[in-house]
């Protein structure tokens, strides 16, 4: 080749690259546009860039013929495509008017969409690469639409499931919300009965069957509730000032009937602030695990130290059967449970980390985990003194019952429902406490006070601490204006007890 003629080609070939790369750029905007609008904007876009002519997407009609269209739909507008968008529309291949200097191409659909028709009129004559520009085009935009419906079908599954889901956490949190109140009357009857001194101690010894058995079902329903609101993003803590040392001693006694559980508490431990419900289920559970996990009955270890200022740790160790090493970190994810555990027939539901990390996170803190297959574990929480201000604001509640059973399981019951609850266990310990912190009202067991109880009563109004009066029998007029509760009670009438006095007590003046 001459020189003039092999400057021609390189040039050509210039001009050749550059569409490619101009094409390519297109292609990738295309792919990455999920919404239908878009889609269009950025295919006449391009081809008018490449181009210079003008472009239009037409779309089939339902009563047949093609009109307009900015979104992919079968719009049924007025403007309709010409004899000439049919006919490409009916073709295998790219057809072209050169008077008109016109080229239009079908572009495959896939199911839902049968064939669009892309009409490019230019101002100058086409050139082969012109149309080979177009063809490229086309196809790549027929995938791109493609995409996109694959995209929206996924969406509307997503949304779909995302509602299935929403309707199956409400009925449970309904459920097990609703459990909660007979719950309570089964609790309190049968600690009632269990009292009186008509039935034989076997009898009595049913009835604490009875009620324990209740307490552990109320416990699978508060699980259940923890879940559902784990799942709706609901978990909030009530925050109190609490003594970590003392929680974990509470639960190291429970536990410690079924397994030697060494407990050591390092001097000095700070105050902390924290939910102690909350924690005292990861407690639990991290020690419930200790306990389970070294079925060899090998005593297990609890340490409770300030690690440095700011911060303090509770530290499980067991010397049971550890946890494989690749699957240490998956198990703090839900429903995870180690191969050796299942292997083993140890039986578990793989919540309770899960559980316990979403806790010890909103506390801001971390929890950890060591371990030597065969060997044991040792899980370890670490929790800043002061959490951050994630939890929301709640009522404080002091409740004074001298009926141990029953005040747990009522504290327990309304710590559950996102309220703040001190305990009282005598009067010396209610006055106490309300000279210490605000309380927004009290529950008080007068029947228990004996005479002392009108005394406590009026020094709680004296201090605009609204009451409810809770004893065996309806109170009646005799003693004053507050809501008074009969034992056992529903959850749901302690609850309207609590409003009323609440409402009283901010309605009055002073
Ligand atoms: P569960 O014990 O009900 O299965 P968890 O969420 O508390 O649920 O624990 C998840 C998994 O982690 C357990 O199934 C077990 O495989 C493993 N695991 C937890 N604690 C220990 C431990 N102390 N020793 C060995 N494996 C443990």
């Amino acid at each position: 080749m001459s020189p003039p003629e092999d400057a021609l080609r390189d040039a050509e070939l210039a001009i050749q690259n550059e569409r490619l790369t101009a094409i390519t750029s297109i292609a990738r905007t295309l792919f990455s546009a999920l919404e239908p609008t878009l889609l269009v904007e950025v295919l006449l876009g391009g081809v008018r860039e490449l181009l210079g002519g003008k472009a239009t997407l037409y779309a089939p009609r339902p009563g047949g013929g093609y009109a307009v269209t900015g979104d992919l739909s079968r719009c049924d507008e007025q403007r309709c495509g010409d004899g000439f968008i049919t006919l490409a529309g009916n073709s295998d291949v790219i057809v072209i008017d050169e008077h008109e200097r016109r080229a239009a191409v079908k572009v495959a659909g896939s199911g839902r969409t049968t064939a669009f028709v892309l009409d490019v009129a230019s101002e100058t004559p086409y050139s082969s690469a012109d149309i080979f520009a177009i063809g490229l085009l086309a196809q790549y935009f027929g995938v791109a639409v493609r995409n996109v419906e694959l995209y929206q079908e996924l969406a509307a599954r997503r949304d779909a499931v995302v509602e299935l889901n929403q309707v199956k956490n409400d009925l449970i949190a309904m459920m097990a919300h609703d459990f909660k109140g007979p719950l309570t009357a089964i609790v309190g009857f049968a600690d009632v009965l269990a009292e009186d001194e008509r039935f034989d101690a076997d009898s009595r010894e049913y009835l604490g069957i009875i009620s324990s058995s209740a307490m552990r079902l109320a416990a699978l329903a508060t699980e259940t509730l923890v879940l559902s609101r784990l799942e709706h993003n609901e978990l909030s803590l009530a925050l109190e000032e609490i003594d970590l040392a003392a929680l974990v001693n509470d639960v190291v006694r429970v536990l410690g009937v079924t397994r030697a559980i060494d407990l050591r508490v390092s001097t000095g431990m700070p105050k902390m602030r924290g939910d102690a419900a909350r924690l005292r289920q990861v407690i639990e559970n991290l020690i419930g695990n200790a306990i389970k996990y070294s079925p060899g009955g090998e005593p297990v270890d609890v340490a409770v130290r300030a690690p440095e200022a700011g911060r303090v740790e509770i530290a499980v160790r067991d010397r049971g059967i550890g946890i494989p090493e690749s699957e240490r970190t998956k198990l703090f994810s839900r429903f995870a449970r180690a191969s050796n555990a299942r292997a083993l027939g140890i039986g578990g539901t793989g919540f309770g980390l899960y559980l316990a990390r979403t806790i010890v996170d909103l506390h801001g803190g971390r929890i950890s985990v060591d371990s030597s297959e065969g060997r044991g574990s040792t899980f370890r929480v670490v929790l800043p003194v002061q959490p951050p201000q994630r939890a929301s604001a709640t009522l404080r509640l002091v409740l004074l019952d001298s009926d141990g059973e029953a005040r747990s399981y009522v504290a327990h019951a309304l710590r559950e429902d996102g309220y703040a609850v001190s305990v009282a266990a005598n009067a010396n310990d209610l006055v106490r406490l309300v000279g210490e912190a605000h309380f927004d009202a009290a529950l008080v067991d007068v029947d228990r006070l004996g005479s002392q109880a009108e005394a406590i009563v009026r020094q709680l109004r004296e201090r605009h601490v609204p009451v409810v009066r809770i004893g065996l029998h309806r109170s009646g007029e005799t003693n004053g204006a507050e809501p008074s509760l009969a034992k056992p009670f529903l959850m749901k009438d302690l609850y309207a007890a609590l409003d009323t006095a609440v409402s009283q007590a901010s309605g009055s003046p002073g």
